[in-house]
């Protein structure tokens, strides 16, 4: 039975973080269980994007230094790395690192932050679709890879936690790559599960402490929910996390996969220490992407699977806000965002849906709009639901 640890953490205070960490170690069995002296081991946070920590779109920086501090303090070799969406260069990351609060972080605890580009093919013997993997270099070199990411709602596969985190274990050309050849929810939602699996993070510790809803993972609004979450199997952890904040783990694409898979056998199977599950729920988490979801697996069978795409929510550009970057357009992975007279315009029938465009917009220039349809949809399931 898998263990998940629940540490209440109610601010990111640097002395605060360290303490729910520690005892997050402490549960799972202590820091020496994973670290010995000389290890060279690999930090991984979220940093999606240039976002201040404020924002709530990357992990804190407070987290990334106490887990950092506490592997340096055990002897481990500490390297911090991720793949961000965009531009993969040493002035982009360099940029994020910064903003995101990191290469101060690093320079607390000792770390050193990555700037190697450099990729390594690893084999993937439990891959469905990706038996082999293209990551990082410093990914696979890592004795110990410690993934820590951030709780958020995301445009495409509705929540990302400690799974979908590693899909920054590889490069951005190739992420947008497995994003135009698996568009289909499901796919797309094997092909993360694949790359987690190629990356192998020993232990997953979620900043939970100020998580993200409403249109994650960059654009969406911070929530307080005051906890540090731990485990070594990533999938419980995510399933824990979706219950602190009242929603069905088997609502969202990679959780349940995971389950068909066999990697996860459900909450019977989960035991969770330190606080109790029951004692820390959070109301009112606002995930509008699992309606978005339910109203495209509605069209998804017989007959209407030909309006599934019709369904499915599209991309839409708020004019005031645009800043005219045309990041949108560098990341869109089909290539079918045009430019008119300044604008960024949609090729709707070529879009698959990625939402990369909106991830990646610095603006909040993009949000994501439900088709008129779809909301008919879900009014009158609801509707149903009420007089069932
Ligand atoms: S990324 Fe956002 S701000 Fe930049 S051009 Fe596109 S819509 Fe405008
Ligand atoms: S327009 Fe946006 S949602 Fe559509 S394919 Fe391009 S990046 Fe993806």
């Amino acid at each position: 039975m898998g263990v998940v640890s629940i540490e209440k953490c109610p601010d990111y205070n640097i002395d605060t973080v360290t303490r729910a960490i520690e005892k997050s170690f402490e549960r799972l069995g202590g820091v020496e269980k994973y670290i010995k002296p000389g290890m060279k081991v690999l930090i991984k946070p979220n940093l999606v994007m240039k976002k201040k920590p404020q924002d709530a779109a990357t992990t804190h920086p407070s987290v990334v230094q106490a887990v950092s501090s506490i592997v340096q303090k055990a002897g481990g070799k500490v390297i911090i790395a991720d793949s961000p969406g965009g531009l993969f260069t040493p002035k982009a990351l360099n940029g994020i690192y910064h903003v995101c609060g990191i290469e101060k972080a690093a320079q607390e605890s000792g770390a050193t932050l990555n700037f190697d580009f450099s990729e390594s093919e690893v084999d993937n013997p439990q891959g469905k679709y990706l038996k082999k993997v293209t990551i990082l270099k410093c990914i696979a070199d890592a004795d110990v890879i410690i993934n820590i990411p951030k709780l958020k709602t995301h445009g495409q596969m509705v929540y990302t936690g400690a799974v979908k985190n590693m899909f920054g274990a590889v490069h951005g050309v190739l992420k947008a790559e497995y994003h135009l050849r698996m568009p289909d929810y499901s796919e797309f939602a094997n092909a993360i599960i694949d790359i987690f699996l190629s990356a192998k993070p020993v232990l997953n510790i979620m900043d939970a402490v100020i998580g993200m809803e409403g249109a994650g993972p960059t654009a969406g609004d911070p929530k307080h929910i005051g906890l540090i979450l731990a485990a070594e199997n990533a999938f419980e952890l995510d399933y824990t996390a979706l219950s602190v904040i009242g929603k069905n783990p088997l609502d969202v694409p990679v959780i349940r996969e995971a389950v068909d898979r066999g990697l996860l056998n459900g909450e019977e199977n989960i035991k969770i220490t330190g606080e109790e599950l029951n004692k820390v729920l959070v109301k009112d988490f606002n995930i509008p992407q699992i309606d978005n979801l339910r109203a495209v697996q509605f069209f998804n069978r017989g007959l209407l699977k030909i309006f599934v795409n019709l369904m499915k929510p599209r991309p839409d550009f708020i004019y005031e806000q645009c800043v005219g970057c045309l990041e949108c357009q560098k990341n869109c992975p089909a290539n079918v965002i045009k430019v008119d007279n300044k604008k960024p315009l949609v090729e709707l029938e070529k879009c698959i849906r990625c939402y990369c465009c909106q991830e990646l917009c610095p603006a909040k220039a993009i949000r994501i709009k439900r088709p008129f349809l779809a909301e008919l949809v879900l009014k009158l399931s609801r509707i149903l639901k009420k007089y069932k």
